[in-house]
């Protein structure tokens, strides 16, 4: 009999496990995907959202479309996880697993930011970045600031890309000049580890007049002053502000008994976590690498050859390495990116390639790519 995997999310890593298992096996595949939602979204797709250049609509990806062999994709809400028993219950029913994979992601904590809720915005959920598409067009003087709760955030690079394109936003509408726009981020420079694509990106602010506030975080927002509060106590005052939320893991997660310092701890080189044929990749853990769809994906990967080499009896496949390579949108229709490397060597090394149309495109593949093999479409 062939093991029974379930695979806890379809988002980024829950996707490519199911697909790499479903192709490798075909119909000798068992595995249950479980998501709440009907449909998946890329990050990214909120920056297109926000600045009214997709529609919400146009950027749902819908899981019924999702027909592998050996695959069942069932739409449920996970309220329980047992890690010792690798049991799973949901709103509509319970799941025994011989391997148990956990990709449920990061959730957001407005509440942790006092004043957000009431007098900000964020763009990092769809319908956060959905609000922002009346409230970006109505602002036209005085001070945006894109701002960050706190560490560790998804996408490193998306809060430098959406200071960048609110500035094409407020150029193309004309209004730039009665308009201020500052960045508030937790790190010295906006991406540690790859110090040429900071400086190209520092660079950008500075030419398109953006204020880089290092080494701080939002820590609440004061709506009857309209001020923001910053981790240090100083306070900046604001019109518009799009706030990166403060992470953590799912509530079901974070009952489960699985998680140390907030995120779910795994051996760097498997993925395995501390129970035994429990695995976790993603966002929902501290394995080293930032929060991104690229390296839940790499994850994935590893952990796929890993349950196929058990069962194949076939190599186990080599450590999980923690690279991906992420695309940064600098405006004007041009992309650059970062090709990271976070767990082979001694320290995160980064290359970054200048941005260009070639890059949009390539990104645009990335995107379609991934649609076609996770979905059909
Ligand atoms: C603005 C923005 C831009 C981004 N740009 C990029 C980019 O350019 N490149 C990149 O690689 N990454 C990017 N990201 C990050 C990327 O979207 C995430 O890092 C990635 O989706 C994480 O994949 P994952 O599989 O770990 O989790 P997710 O993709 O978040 O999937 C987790 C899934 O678990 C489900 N779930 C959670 N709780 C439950 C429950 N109780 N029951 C059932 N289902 C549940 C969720 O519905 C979700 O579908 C961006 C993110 C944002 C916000």
């Amino acid at each position: 009999m062939n093991p029974r995997v379930v695979v806890l999310g379809a988002g980024f890593g829950g996707l490519e496990l199911a697909t790499i298992l479903s192709d490798s096996l075909r119909d000798r595949t068992d595995l249950t995907l479980i998501d709440k939602s009907e449909t998946f979204v890329f990050g990214y797709s909120k920056l297109d959202v926000m600045f009214g250049r997709a529609t919400p609509e146009a950027v749902r990806l819908p899981y019924r479309k999702i027909v592998k062999p050996g695959v069942r994709f069932r739409r449920e809400v996970i309220t329980a996880i047992d890690p010792v028993a690798r049991r799973v219950t949901t709103e509509a029913g319970a799941y025994d697993a011989d391997v148990l994979v956990v990709a449920l992601g990061a959730d957001y904590d407005l509440n942790a930011t006092p004043g957000l809720v009431e007098g900000g915005n964020e763009f990092y959920s769809l319908a956060g970045a959905e609000r922002l598409r009346e409230v970006i067009p109505a602002f036209d003087r005085g001070h945006a600031i894109v701002g960050v709760a706190s560490a560790p955030f998804k996408c490193p690079p998306a809060p430098s890309e959406a200071a960048l394109l609110l500035h094409d936003r407020l150029v193309a509408r004309g209004v730039r000049d009665a308009c201020e726009i500052s960045l508030v981020m937790p790190f010295g420079v906006p991406i540690p580890p790859s110090p040429d694509t900071s400086r190209a990106l520092l660079a950008a602010f500075a030419e398109r007049g953006i204020r880089y506030v290092p080494d701080r975080v939002v820590r609440a927002l004061d709506p009857s002053r309209r001020v923001a509060v910053l981790g240090d106590g100083s306070e900046m005052p604001y019109d518009l502000f799009l706030g990166i939320p403060k992470h953590c893991v799912p509530k079901v997660v974070a009952a489960s008994g699985m998680t140390e310092g907030g995120w779910i701890p795994v051996d760097k080189k498997t993925l395995a976590t501390r129970f035994p044929g429990v695995y976790a990749v993603g966002d929902v853990t501290s394995v080293g690498t930032p929060k991104a769809g690229v390296f839940s994906e790499g994850a994935a990967r590893v952990v796929a050859a890993s349950i196929l080499a058990e069962l194949q009896g076939g190599e186990r496949p080599a450590p999980y390495a923690g690279a991906g390579a992420c695309y940064v949108e600098f405006g004007a229709g041009r992309v650059g990116r970062v090709d990271v490397d976070f767990l082979s060597g001694l320290k995160p090394t980064g290359s970054f390639t200048e941005p260009s149309a070639a890059l949009a495109r390539e990104k645009h593949h990335f995107g379609s790519s991934r649609r076609a093999r996770w979905f059909g479409l």
